[in-house]
């Protein structure tokens, strides 16, 4: 039994939209510890470099401070852009869902209602054969027909110029039909119903 449009679409949906929703929590999540360990790191060098602080007479004896605040911004920075690499790939999911359900109805538009695919309708792939006098003897042969020793007469060809063998029957009206004998090369009747 084939799963109906809706159907597909909602198991789609729900298996690329669950692992979306994941992240996306997990971004926000992860960008919240950043800021909290900002805080944190930040506080670690106030504490550090408290004492410091009252003693530093000029700004230079202040800069192992200020690279400790700097290291704690460098942190933060590293931790929020994997917060938002996960966004990103939620992103990616999402576009997948989209992608997808076009997909489900560009496929549904190409099946008809009975569940068979649209086809144009069967045309033959190939001609019919054109056999030459010489195939058509040894066919003959084959049926064991009396036939096999007829006088051959030989034709030119009006437009390969070549010579072939045909029987002598064409011209002595006692053979007929609606395929007449054809030339080797051009396949073209060359005697008989022209
Ligand atoms: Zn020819």
């Amino acid at each position: 039994m084939a799963l109906s449009k809706p159907l597909l679409i909602s198991v789609v949906v729900f298996f690329l939209n669950v692992p979306a929703v994941v992240l996306v929590v997990q971004s926000f999540d992860d960008e919240k510890r950043c800021d909290r360990g900002r805080v944190t790191c930040d506080g670690k060098c106030a504490v550090k470099f408290a004492v410091n602080q009252e003693k530093s007479q000029f700004q230079s004896q202040r800069e192992p401070e200020r690279q400790c605040y700097r290291s704690c911004l460098n942190a933060s920075e590293a931790c929020k852009s994997a917060a938002a690499s996960l966004i990103i790939a939620a992103c990616i999911l999402g576009v997948g869902i989209v992608l997808t359900t076009a997909m489900i109805f560009l496929v549904d538009s190409l099946i008809t209602k009975e569940g068979t695919v649209q086809t144009p309708p069967p045309r033959a792939a190939y001609m019919e054969p054109i056999y030459t006098e010489s195939e058509k003897r040894k066919m003959r042969r084959g049926s064991n027909t009396p036939n096999d020793e007829v006088e051959l007469v030989e034709v030119k060809c009006p437009s390969c110029n070549i010579s072939v063998d045909v029987e002598s029957r064409w011209f002595t009206m006692s053979c007929g039909g609606t395929d007449g004998a054809v030339c080797l090369k051009c396949k073209q009747v060359i005697v008989g119903v022209l």
